[in-house]
């Protein structure tokens, strides 16, 4: 790492609340705490797991016991990143069953990748060591939903909320005219395009070709609760 990134991440150490505002050596970037030691497909098994679990009925009740909150105080080594949307029913802790300290989650809704996330989402692959990033999308999406009805029927959304919809539209229109549900497709492009976003960095990219990171999209079925990995 850089000198000036290492700089760059000890401003914001502050807002991630891990680190003293000082800017932290490499070593103890991640507070003190170990960084994990699975694999990229380990970290993508171990999310998959929880999905499936969560599926059945039967969730990982993970530890988030005093005595669990006081250890990760220290620091934080989450397994996984996830691009997931703000939608409620979609909250990636439930839906894997992970506990505090277990994944790095950023959402908007229609889980793009603005700027301020991507700096978030390096900081969680650069500093905390993760080893998978998953961008999640889900069945009826609101987000896509509004970007579709803008590009088929002229919808005209508040101009407080334009800044959400221009990746939403790129992936509509990507999709326009495929055959099969318009919303759903988009749905899946969106996501399928936010991981090859992120894949292009070429900080991840790099880590990619190493075998130490590796990114997936995927999709979330909100009544069979299940994630399906799609096809970049
Ligand atoms: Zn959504």
């Amino acid at each position: 790492m850089s000198l000036s990134r290492r700089h760059a991440f000890g401003a914001l150490g502050c807002m991630f609340c891990a680190v003293a505002v000082t800017p932290p050596r490499p070593a103890d970037a991640a507070g003190g705490v170990p960084k994990t030691d699975l694999t990229p497909d380990q970290a993508l098994a171990r999310l998959m797991y929880g999905n499936r679990r969560f599926v059945a009925d039967q969730p990982i009740q993970p530890d988030i016991g005093s005595a669990r909150r006081r250890a990760l105080s220290a620091g934080q080594a989450p397994y996984a990143t996830i691009v997931a949307c703000a939608d409620s029913r979609s909250a990636p802790e439930t839906l894997v069953g992970a506990g505090l300290g277990e994944i790095f989650v950023t959402r908007v809704a229609g889980n793009t990748v603005p700027a301020p996330d991507l700096a978030s989402i390096a900081y969680a692959v650069d500093v905390l060591g993760t080893p998978l990033i998953a961008v999640l999308g889900h069945e009826s999406c609101g987000a896509v939903a509004a970007a579709v009805a803008v590009v088929t029927q002229g919808l005209v959304v508040p101009p407080i909320m334009q800044p959400m919809l221009g990746p939403l539209i790129f992936a509509v229109n990507a999709v326009r005219n495929q055959p099969g549900d318009l919303l759903d497709n988009a749905v899946r492009e969106n996501a399928r395009q936010g991981a090859r976003q992120l894949s292009r960095q070429p900080e991840f990219a790099e880590k990619i070709a190493a075998g130490k990171l590796k990114i997936v999209a995927a999709r979330y079925d909100l009544d069979e609760g299940q994630i399906t990995l799609l096809d970049t």
